[in-house]
Order: structure tokens, then sequence, then C-alpha cells
């Protein structure tokens, strides 16, 4: 089992552990029993992992003398709510949960973000443990204290920064875990290595191919874990997003708005990998970047099977209007983070509108 330390601004009180390994949930609960960091616990999920995995992480915990309850939640994007917080939050009070009680996030990035949500603000804040089962999850979303639910109008537009207590990143869950949701994972697994480590990139170039939920876990697993570290170390300097934290949106100005423009049709790591696939289209267009690298990096992309291009029936205006309306956008500023070389990205503030439709156009 691997294990490293994430620690915000050198905060003792709010550092943590992520333990990365095979088959880690019963030392996982051990751990938690030990730390002591509530009375009670509320393991949180959604119906599908519950259905998967529910009653075997319920008795471990109780094998272990722990109290633990489970609520299930609706499974999916559309429950990421404030309806489903607040209901969840009722849903906690009419079971008893006080100041003294702890969630537990097992499932993916809905149940994650909606969890460590309602954690953040439930009595002012109770402490949070993740047990993330998506590929997703176990490389992005767990590590950095991100919380939130979506509007109507825009995902993640309520949220808090809430860091858990502890994160268990056990790759056994991803055996069960559909190979279009493995993909989404590995959309964020090649940002990360794109945008900070070319060692990585070679590697992933190599084992492309096997990596898929029934491969060699071995194989996956030193990859998951230096996914995990790069998005550690970047969060640790910037947790809140002011600087270098911004270059994890790599991809993700065009993918977020893609998204959108789809309805949420199209899933999270595909856009991503159609965004990344432009923001490399452009980087090589403004003279930032080699063709050869641009080439590399979404040849990787390919070989994944991820989608590099926008699809045929969606219009470049009604991506372009969306962008405009970015969350992070500053002003009339919409940032666009860009690569010199794979591993040195950068973010640049003035692409002009007409560029960007010429690179959508042309992927
Ligand atoms: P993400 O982690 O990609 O943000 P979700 O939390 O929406 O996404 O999870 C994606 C889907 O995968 C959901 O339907 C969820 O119930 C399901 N899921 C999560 N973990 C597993 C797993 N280990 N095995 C099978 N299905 C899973
Ligand atoms: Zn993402």
């Amino acid at each position: 089992m691997n294990r490293f330390k994430v620690s915000i601004e050198k905060k003792v009180s709010r550092s943590y552990e992520v333990y990365i390994g095979q088959d880690i949930l019963d030392r996982a609960v051990l751990i938690i029993a030990k730390g002591n960091w509530a009375k009670k616990y509320f393991l949180i999920t959604d119906t599908n992992v519950s259905a998967l995995h529910g009653p075997r992480v319920m008795d471990i915990f109780k094998k272990m003398g722990l109290s633990v309850e489970e609520i299930a939640l609706p499974a999916g994007e559309r429950a990421k709510t404030m309806t489903t917080a607040v209901a969840l939050a009722e849903e906690l009070l009419h079971r008893g949960a006080d100041r003294t009680s702890g969630l537990i996030a097992l499932g993916g990035g809905v149940v994650g973000d909606l969890t460590g949500f309602v954690a953040s603000i439930f009595m002012r804040g109770i402490h949070c443990i993740h047990i993330p089962t998506t590929l997703l999850a176990q490389v992005d979303s767990s590590i950095g204290g991100k919380t939130g639910v979506d509007l109507p109008a825009a995902k993640n537009m309520l949220g808090t920064f809430h860091q858990p207590k502890a994160v268990f990143t056990d790759l056994s869950f991803l055996r069960t875990l559909p190979g279009e949701e493995f993909k989404n994972g590995l959309a964020e697994i090649m940002k990360c290595a794109i945008i900070d480590d070319p060692a990585l990139l070679e590697i992933l170039e190599a084992k492309a191919a096997v990596l898929k939920p029934d491969g060699d876990l071995d194989v996956l697993m030193p990859i998951v874990a230096r996914t995990c570290e790069i998005k550690k170390k970047i969060v640790e300097i910037d947790e809140q997003e002011h600087g270098l934290r911004r270059i994890l949106n790599f991809g993700h100005t065009l993918g977020h708005a893609i998204e959108a423009e789809a309805g949420y049709a199209i899933p999270h790591g595909e856009a991503v990998s159609i965004g990344m696939a432009a923001a490399l289209s452009l980087s090589e267009r403004l003279g930032h970047l080699p063709a050869a690298d641009r080439d590399r990096s979404i040849g990787l992309l390919q070989k994944a099977g991820l989608p590099i291009r926008m699809p045929e029936v969606m219009s470049s205006d009604g991506v372009l209007a969306r962008m405009g309306r970015d969350k992070k956008k500053e002003g009339n500023i919409l940032h666009f983070v860009l690569l010199k070389r794979p591993g040195m990205p950068f973010v640049n503030g003035g692409v002009s509108e007409s560029t960007i439709r010429e690179i959508m156009e042309r992927l």
C-alpha cells in the first residue's frame, strides 16, 4: 500500500494521508477506527455502488466495532443538486447525526463532491473520509478538498473547500467499473502527464492498450499513485486556485463548454479530451509547442479511445458562447492553459475568439 500526506498550508489539522493500494479496505477501516475521528459514521454512497459493494464495506466497518449506517443516494450527475444535499442533511438529522458524527463518501465524484459539501456545512462542519470508487474520483476529485453541487445553469456552482481526514483509494473497486467510466479517469491521468510529467507520459504510451477495468492492476497502481501525487503537489501549493492550480484546468475551458452544450450527455473525460486536443493544437498554432509534441499527446488520447474532435452536430457558436460564461473567467478574460512542452504549461489570457473557433472547426 502506498501512502503520502497532503499538507495544506502546513497546518497539521488540515493535513491528511492518501492511501493507495489493492484490497486495502480492512486496513483502511482499521486506520479509521484508530483515527477516532467520529463517534458514529454515515456511509454515503449511491444506489449502484451500494448494490455492488455496500454490504461488504458495511460488514468490514461493523466487524471493526464501528458504529455505521448506510445512506444510498440516487446515482448519477443529475443527483448532484442542492435538493439532494438538503435531503441528505435532513436524513442525517433524522438518524441522529450530530457534531460528533462523520461522513464516509463511498462512490464516484458525485458522491464525493456531495458528501464533502454536506460535511462542510452540516452543523457548521463535520469530518469526512473519502473512499473513491471510480478512476476519475481516485485520481482527481478525492484529492484537493473541493466540494460542490450543480445548478441547472452550470456544474459545481455552489461549493466549499473542505479537506477530508483521510482518502483510501482501493483499485479493486475498478473491477466493476464500466469501461466508459474508466476512460473518463484516463483522460484526467493523461492531463496530469501532459502538464506535469513527461516520464508518466512515456509509461502511458507504452501501457495504453492494457489500461482498462479488467487490466492488470499492478500496471495501473504506479500510474494512479503518480497522478495523485501530481494533484497533491499542485493543490498543496495552491489550495484555492489563485494561481498554479489553474494548470489543472488544461483542456477544461473548452471541455466544460462542450459538456454544457451537450446537456451533459457527453462524459466529462471525453469532453476534456476534446478540450485537450484543442489546447494542444492552439499551443502549436500560436507557436508555443512543437508540432511533434502536439501529435504525440493527441496520439495518446486516441490510443486510449478518447475523442479528439467536437461532435459533428455541435455548433461552435454555442460552445463559444458557453465559454464566455465560464465560472473561472475573470472579467472578460478567459484563461486558457497552453503548453510549451510536455510538463511545461502556462496560462494564457488573450486568445481571440476567432482563433479558438478556427481550432475547434479544424480539429
Ligand atoms: P465520476 O466519478 O465519474 O465523477 P459518478 O460519481 O457519477 O462519476 O460515477 C459514475 C457512475 O459509476 C455512477 O453511475 C456510479 O454509480 C458508478 N460507479 C461508481 N463506482 C463504481 C464502481 N466501482 N463500479 C461500478 N459502478 C460504479
Ligand atoms: Zn476534470
